[in-house]
């Protein structure tokens, strides 16, 4: 493949006229050996559905379609949509693209609605991406809870948020990301992107990322462990217990929070960073088991 993506980038926009919006997260990607090592890292196959969130110019998207994989593209910026159907023109057919917020779509319905107009079955859903900063926690937490289609998850992240998302107990950057990820999955930071591999460059560093999702828990009630992960953090230098009674957790008083944290030997000091996701397990088995 021998493709010019920093030239291409600068005749798209001088052609069209236009700008990289801050206010989408625009910034595009335009070194080739990034570009080509996010395809390598999300090892595509003819069965694979690929979802990118945000294609943009097309950058990243021109990679993808040179694989056999079909493209579902979102992207929520109208001025783009007339940029990546002329650039795509000839490989229409490899693609579906949706001028949307990828936050107010069902995925899920999106894929089936796909494999109904392709009479095909996808083996496996993958989003490649490089992600809107501004949302990058909102569409992680939609890509891992909301939408059961989706298999693996490979996107480029701002250098913090990938470091959050493979914390290790005890430490600040430990938190209801990770713990998403460590439940639903499996996180490696498979690379750190510099700064001037984009157009304009950003202010932070950045990372790629991948997420397999595979379950190695069985919880009785998700959405409960969910809630509790989120409300335990919602107060993050307060202890767990009180974190949680201010937050109204499963409308529990002082005392049935005290009374689980007894039965299952946690301190009441505890903070959420330094509780392992085993515990949090835990607690939601023993308050549907007795009943709470
Ligand atoms: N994929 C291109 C690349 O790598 O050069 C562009 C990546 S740029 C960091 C992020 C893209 O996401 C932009 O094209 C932006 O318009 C789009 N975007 C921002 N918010 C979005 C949203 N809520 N839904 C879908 N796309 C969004």
């Amino acid at each position: 493949m021998n493709i010019n993506t920093i030239s291409k980038t600068k005749e798209i926009l001088r052609k069209y006229d236009i700008k990289a919006k801050k206010r989408f997260g625009q910034n595009f990607l335009i070194d080739d050996n990034i570009l080509s090592n996010i395809v390598n890292v999300a090892n595509l196959s003819s069965n694979d559905l690929i979802i990118e969130i945000g294609p943009g110019l097309g950058n990243l998207t021109e990679y993808l379609l040179q694989t056999d994989s079909y493209c579902l593209l979102i992207e929520i910026d109208k001025n783009m949509i007339d940029i990546l159907n002329d650039r795509f023109e000839l490989k229409k057919e490899k693609y579906t693209l949706i001028n949307n917020d990828v936050l107010e779509l069902n995925l899920d319905e999106i894929v089936e609605d796909l494999e109904k107009k392709l009479n095909k079955k996808f083996e496996k859903v993958k989003v490649v991406a490089n992600l809107p900063y501004y949302i990058t926690t909102p569409i992680i937490f939609k890509l891992l809870q909301d939408s059961k289609k989706i298999n693996d998850i490979i996107v480029m992240v701002q250098k913090e948020v990938a470091e959050r998302m493979v914390a290790k107990n005890n430490t600040k950057d430990y938190g209801i990301l990770t713990l998403m990820i460590e439940y639903m999955g499996i996180g490696k930071i498979e690379f750190i992107v510099d700064k001037n591999s984009f157009i304009p460059a950003p202010d932070v560093t950045s990372a790629v990322i991948s997420i397999h999702k595979q379950k190695r828990f069985n919880v009785c009630d998700e959405k409960l462990l969910f809630n509790l992960i989120h409300l335990s953090f919602a107060n993050r230098r307060k202890k767990m217990i009180n974190s949680l009674q201010m937050n109204n957790f499963n409308n529990m008083t002082k005392k049935e929070l005290e009374n689980v944290f007894t039965a299952l030997k946690i301190d009441f000091n505890v903070r959420a960073e330094q509780l392992p996701l085993e515990s949090y397990i835990k607690i939601i088995e023993y308050i549907k088991t007795e009943h709470l």
